[in-house]
């Protein structure tokens, strides 16, 4: 059977709509939750990051390049102690307020060891290098005695970009170790009194000045499990080389620099050529990641460094994402949009001109819809905010898909189903038979069809008026639907006839049915004071039999059906008359 009315039907379609709602929001959590769209929404920051207006350079930094040509120039890589030691002293000269060392020298490289321990030694607001996860590269001596280091380690995406920044970390042994960025940062902002304050009993939220600085976890932005160890942020680059004040090695050697270029600034030393140091995949990088795009660990850490200082001073955001929850009930508004513009176009659909171009309509809506994300999702990072736009984008894309689903499969039942009787249509019998036809003829299998008509109904109409005469088709239909076994199928074959399809069925039970259909009718006791054959509605069946022949179709076994109803019709009605094919003999019961 199929709907049983409009508002059981409505209320019907509105359950249907809040389920896609549901069941798309639920599927997309728990794909967002594995990590299925990660690697998308972090290209979506890419783009983001790429494509928002260039900030000024941070007045408070200065790098100190040391380029394929300044190698040339110096003659040697590495580069001897002396000639570290002559750098060094340069900048230190300047008196900037922090320096920092983005360089390895774990060991001696004479000449001039003793010229740069004592330089090292004699330099307090100098910070060396160390990388201490994996593969562990350690500080130069002097400069861990004195605690002057920072860690050079990154933290790399699945997709090998960097696209978090690492705070600091809890070695082995308990101790805080802050990372090359943090701990110049930290340094700098001392000396401006800033207060450094963590919120709660974790250590996951520091108030650094202006701004709340929380650690990343596990889920957050459009992240899904990734590695949270340590205290990481996401990097809000402020650029790439160009958009940091940067000098030579061979200008600061040379002294073709201002001389209080480095006052009171952090000064920053290091490689920034691919081929002495390990270069990194940023949001900068291009799509094919050649190692020319990408940036070095001294850039990476001048970045780390300015969102820090800018952060505790200027206020300059930190990037923010939604709660889990927050991000749920995103997913289940798209859903929601998505359902709605659907549900929309398909209400609308069926009263609009065939010719126009309809699916290209709601190919303009959701279009529309997964513009507008992408556009929100880039506002939102513009504030500080990394909101996914991937996940919703999929929610509305699948919840619209459904939604089209659930409609194509409610046009087709109505469009095989008869909306009087709610029995299957002359359509649905067809069809129904085409296919059964096609089964059995393979399987020899026989098949039989009973056709019925209601008696005198005519005047039945005539008598109590064409209301009551549908329900009495109504009640006819339901007692024939309830008298048959479930596979078999109940049409409504013309006005008051009716078809029944017995699949796999012998002459005798086909009879047998034929006759309870007959029997139930009867005794449904629908007064009928202007039939001829009894007081009550009456039925004439006619059946027919047959196993499917390559040199016979469908169509024999209804007129041999139809042939036997007249048959029943012409032996004074309220009978059943069989027909056997191909004998072509009939016999009333
Ligand atoms: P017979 O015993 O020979 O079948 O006599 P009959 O009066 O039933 O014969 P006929 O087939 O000529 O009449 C069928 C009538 O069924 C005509 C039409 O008014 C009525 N009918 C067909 N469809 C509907 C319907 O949907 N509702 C109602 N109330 N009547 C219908
Ligand atoms: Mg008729
Ligand atoms: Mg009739």
């Amino acid at each position: 059977m199929c709907t049983s009315s409009r508002v059981q039907d409505r209320l019907r379609q509105w359950r249907a709509q809040l389920g896609v709602v549901v069941g798309t929001t639920g599927i997309v959590v728990a794909a967002t939750t594995g990590g299925l769209f990660q690697m998308l929404e972090a290209a979506m920051l890419d783009w983001y990051i790429q494509h928002r207006p260039l900030e000024a350079p941070d007045p408070r930094l200065v790098l100190i390049t040391i380029d394929d040509d300044d190698v040339r120039r110096a003659g040697e890589w590495p580069l001897s102690d002396e000639q570290l030691a002559v750098l060094l002293e340069q900048v230190r000269s300047q008196q900037p307020r922090v320096l920092g060392l983005h360089l390895y020298r774990e060991v001696p490289i004479p000449p001039g060891s003793d010229r740069l321990s004592a330089v090292l030694a004699t330099t307090p607001n100098l910070i060396g290098l160390e990388k201490y996860i994996g593969q562990s590269v350690p500080p130069p001596p002097i400069l861990q005695q004195l605690n002057q280091v920072g860690l050079a380690d990154m933290v790399m995406d699945p997709d090998g970009v960097i696209r978090r920044g690492l705070v600091s970390v809890r070695g082995n042994d308990g101790r805080i170790r802050n990372s090359f960025a943090a701990a110049l940062a930290l340094m700098y902002l001392q000396a401006e009194d800033v207060p450094i304050e963590p919120q709660g009993s974790g250590s996951s939220r520091v108030q650094l000045g202006k701004t709340l600085i929380e650690s990343l976890r596990q889920n957050d932005g459009g992240y899904a499990q990734i590695d949270d160890g340590g205290y990481q942020v996401i990097l809000n680059y402020r650029g790439t080389q160009e958009n940091f004040e940067t000098v030579s090695m061979t200008e600061v050697l040379a002294g073709e620099v201002p001389d209080d270029l480095f006052r009171d600034r952090i000064a920053m030393i290091g490689l920034v050529t691919p081929t002495y140091q390990e270069h990194y995949n940023t949001p900068y990088s291009n799509r094919v990641r050649d190692r020319y795009t990408q940036m070095s660990g001294l850039l990476i850490h001048a970045n780390l460094t300015s969102q820090l200082v800018s952060a505790a001073l200027d206020g300059r955001s930190m990037i923010r994402f939604p709660s889990p929850v927050l991000e749920w009930i995103w997913v289940f508004g798209w859903a929601s949009a998505g359902t709605l513009i659907s549900w929309y176009w398909w209400q609308t659909s069926q009263f609009r001109n065939h010719k126009s171009p309809a699916w290209g309509l709601l190919s303009v809506y959701l279009g529309t819809l997964c513009l507008i994300l992408p556009v929100i999702g880039y506002v939102a990072f513009i504030k500080g905010c990394w909101v996914p736009v991937i996940s919703p984008i999929s929610a509305a894309l699948m919840a619209s898909f459904l939604v089209s689903l659930h409609n194509v499969h409610r046009l087709q039942k109505l469009a095989t189903c008869d909306g009087l009787t709610q029995l299957g249509n002359r359509r649905y019998f067809d069809l129904y038979l085409e296919r059964l036809w096609s089964s059995s003829l393979r399987r020899q299998q026989p098949i039989s069809l009973i056709l019925c008509d209601v008696d005198y109904f005519k005047p039945y109409n005539d008598t109590y008026g064409h209301r009551q005469g549908d329900d009495c088709l109504q009640q006819i239909a339901q007692a024939l639907s309830l008298s048959v076994r479930s596979g078999d199928v109940v049409a409504r074959y013309g006005g008051e006839e009716f078809a029944i399809i017995l699949p796999d069925t012998s002459v005798t039970d086909a009879m047998m049915v034929a006759r309870r259909l007959n029997d139930r009718v009867r005794h449904l006791q629908l007064g009928h004071k202007t039939s001829d054959v009894a007081p009550y509605v009456t039925l004439s069946c006619g059946v027919a039999h047959l196993i499917p022949q390559w040199s016979n179709s469908p169509r024999e076994l209804i007129e041999a059906a139809d042939y036997a109803l007249y048959e029943a019709k012409e032996k004074g009605r309220n009978t059943c008359v069989l027909r056997q094919l191909p004998e072509q003999t009939s016999s009333e019961y």
